[in-house]
Formats: C-alpha cells, structure tokens, sequence
C-alpha cells in the first residue's frame, strides 16, 4: 500500500520548489507556462513531487506514459539494449527496427514505416509525402481541419488549425488551409487544382477531444479516392490503443456498417505511446505510396535506433499481453459513463463529458478556467491537462487500474460539487 504523504508545508521543500523554478527561470527558454510542481519520481499510475506528495496522473505525460511510470519491463529492456548497442546510424540495418515496423505494420497493413523522435516530425514526413506525391502535377496543398493540432515545427503550426500557435511567426508555410472539422460539405468544397492530401485527427486532442463521426471518414476516404487525393491521418495523440484499438479510426469505424472493408487511410502518423516515454515518432505509409519517398528524399539521425526500437517493442508487448486495449476500452467507458452521469448532476459547473477509451474530455462552463481546474486538482493530488478555455482532459496510461480510475473520479466529483456550492 502506497502512502499519501501530506501536501508540501516545510519551509525546505518550499525553498528547494523555489531554487528549481529559478534554476528554470535563469537557464530554460521560457516558452511553456509549467504549473508550480517540481516532480521527482514516478511509479505505475503514481508520481511524487520534491516533497514527497503523491499525486494520481491521470495525464500520462500528455498521452505518453502508455505503461505508467517506472514499468520494470520497460526498465529492463533500456538496461539490456543499452548494455549492447544504443545507436547506429540509418547507413547499415538494425533487426530491431525491421521488426518494429513489421508490428505495426500487421496492425494496420501493408506498406513501409518510417522512424523520427517527435510527432512533430512524424507530421513533416506526411507532409513531404503529401508534396512528393503531388509534385508532377504541380499540387502542393495539404488541407487541414480548425481547432486541430499537428505540432510546433513551421510546417506543424501551418498545417495547425489554431492562430494562437500560428501567432508571431508570419509569413507561414504556404500550401495549408483549414475548414471545420466533421463537415465533409466544407472539405469537398476547399479542394482545389493544387490541392494534393487531406490531414485529420481522427480524434481531435489538444482541442478538448472532438471525436470524428465514421460518416465523415468514410466520406473522406471517397473524397480522396474521386479527387486523387492522399487522406493522412494524425493519431499521435489518439493511437496506439488509447481508443481501445490501435489507431482510433479502427475504432470509430469499428461498428459503421458501410465501410467497405479494409477501410484504410494512405499514410498515418505516430508517437507519444509509441515509446512509452522514451522519445520516437513513426508513420506508416501504405503499400501504394511506399516509394514515394525513395531513398535520399528524407532522413534523420536519431530515426529508429536499436534503443528505442527495443523499448517500443517492448511497450507493444506488454500491451498486447496484459490486453491493454480492453483495458482501455472498459476503463474508458466507466470514466466516461461516470463522468457523464457527474454532468448530468451538476450541469451549472460540468457542460459536457466527450470521449473515446482513454482519451476524455470535461469540458466544464466558461466561467471556469481549465488551468483553475487542472491547478485545483493538482492540491488535490491529481494531475490533469488543460485544453482550450474550460476543457481538461484525462490521457492516463493504458493499465490505469478500476481502483485507480474510481480514486480520479471521486476527487474529481468532490471538485464539481464544490464549485457547484459556490455557484
Ligand atoms: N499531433 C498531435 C495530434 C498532437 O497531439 C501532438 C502533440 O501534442 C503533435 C502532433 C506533436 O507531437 P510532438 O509534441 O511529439 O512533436
């Protein structure tokens, strides 16, 4: 039984909070608006601050930490690769990253993988994709969706449907455009001469989860199919089981009886869960397109190290074995089925309840601030991220436990009906 140590008092630990966040202040871009808590360790489902607090993470290191913190199997694997060999160079041939792109591969279909650090960069290789494929033709456009997040790089904000990440760093990388999402009418109508891909989340994260229906994707598989087009997919916040299948679309098409089976994308991007925690990104590219980024069109130093490798075949083991995806799935719908019932309760504090296995959002009424919200938990030992305005999400890993999942949601339900008495 592990011990709830009692909230940060000493003056000590108060000073040793203060020297890091000075520390950080002297020395670190000041780029990230970091909540006041410096933490130390982690274990499972659990992470303790300096001080020896512990608090539930019910945020996984925003849908990273796939197994938790500090898994012994994952541990073992970095020990024993590293003992043999971390990295080669992508000059020679490593059996790890062969087989790490087999797996993923027999879980989506035939076709190629290819390995980065970030999700960011798994992005930049669909969008070289998206503009080798078109290239003859004289198309370049990528259309995208508002309100989605596809990362930080110059391209990543371009393709981004937010301005706030947009924001200062004018003139943007032309050949991005954006209509709303889940409005196949408004996509078919921004496709141009110029216009060579279609990037979606399927299930939409930094914006507060926003699930698309399997009308729309099924339309926009055949939007793509009568305008020779590619349809990419971003699911480096929503895949690798978090949905309770692999990537989300297999489970928001999972029920749709017009699919017309292997309902497929042409090239999808990876990362977060993907390594557990240890940085590496992938997208898959489907047999069809596998050349068109032939050898000498694109690289990087760090793709597909026999390390990361070998933790993320690791990582896919253990999700495999334990069943984690039904965990996901189960755990999921009780935390959304509870959650929803709070709503329901308190529909003055909670405006709604979204989401898709382990992946939800509560979005909660505007007067209420998600930061206000994530930072309220936080003295409450949970940990949470904010999206938007008013909406936090829960991103915990996939073996979050019954026990654990109920322990969120009654500090959670303790919060909304504490707001609501001071409504
Ligand atoms: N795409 C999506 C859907 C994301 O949620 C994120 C990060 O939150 C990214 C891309 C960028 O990934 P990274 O931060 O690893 O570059």
């Amino acid at each position: 039984m592990k011990e709830v140590l009692p909230a940060p008092t000493s003056a000590i630990v108060q000073n040793e909070t203060k020297r890091i966040r000075e520390l950080f202040e002297q020395n670190v871009v000041p780029s990230y608006a970091r909540f006041d808590l410096v933490l130390e360790r982690g274990d499972g489902s659990y992470v303790w601050d300096i001080d020896g607090k512990r608090y539930l993470d019910l945020a996984g290191g925003i849908a990273v930490c796939s197994l938790g913190h500090a898994h012994p199997e994952m541990i073992k694997a970095l020990t024993e690769q590293s003992q043999k060999l971390i990295h080669v160079s992508n000059l020679y041939y490593n059996e790890l990253q062969g087989r790490l792109a087999k797996r993923i591969i027999d879980l989506i279909a035939p076709g190629r993988a290819f390995f980065c650090n970030s999700g960011a960069e798994a992005n930049e290789g669909l969008f070289k994709l998206a503009r080798k494929f078109g290239h003859d033709d004289g198309r370049y456009e990528i259309i995208t969706t508002f309100e989605s997040f596809h990362g930080r790089t110059l391209a990543g904000i371009a393709a981004t449907g937010q301005e706030k990440v947009k924001k200062g760093f004018e003139p943007a990388v032309p050949g991005f455009k954006q209509v709303p999402f889940n409005d196949l009418d408004a996509m078919r109508g921004a496709i141009t001469s110029k216009t060579s891909a279609i990037l979606i989340e399927p299930v939409q994260g930094e914006s507060g989860i926003m699930i698309a229906s399997p009308e729309y994707l099924i339309g926009l598989r055949r939007l793509c199919d009568e305008r020779n087009l590619l349809l990419l997919f971003d699911e480096v916040q929503a895949g690798h089981f978090r949905t309770g299948k692999f990537q989300s679309w297999q489970r928001i098409l999972e029920q749709a009886i017009e699919v017309n089976r292997p309902y497929l994308p042409d090239a999808v991007s990876m990362a977060k869960s993907l390594g557990g925690g240890f940085p590496m990104g992938a997208f898959w590219v489907r047999e069809k397109f596998a050349n068109v980024l032939s050898a000498g069109t694109h690289a990087t130093t760090f793709g597909g190290t026999p390390l990361a490798c070998a933790v993320a075949l690791k990582v896919f083991e253990v999700i495999e074995r334990e069943n984690l995806a039904a965990n996901a799935r189960d755990t999921g719908a009780f935390l959304l089925r509870e959650l929803q019932s709070i709503q329901q309760r308190f529909p003055k504090v909670v405006k709604v309840v979204r989401g898709l296995g382990l992946m939800i959002g509560i979005e909660f009424q505007p007067q209420f601030k998600a930061v206000e919200i994530v930072k309220e938990l936080h003295k409450r030992s949970i940990l949470t991220v904010p999206a938007g305005n008013s909406v936090i999400r829960l991103l915990p890993a996939l073996n979050l436990s019954r026990p654990e999942a109920e322990e969120g949601l009654r500090v959670i339900e303790k919060l909304v009906v504490d707001l609501a008495h001071k409504e």
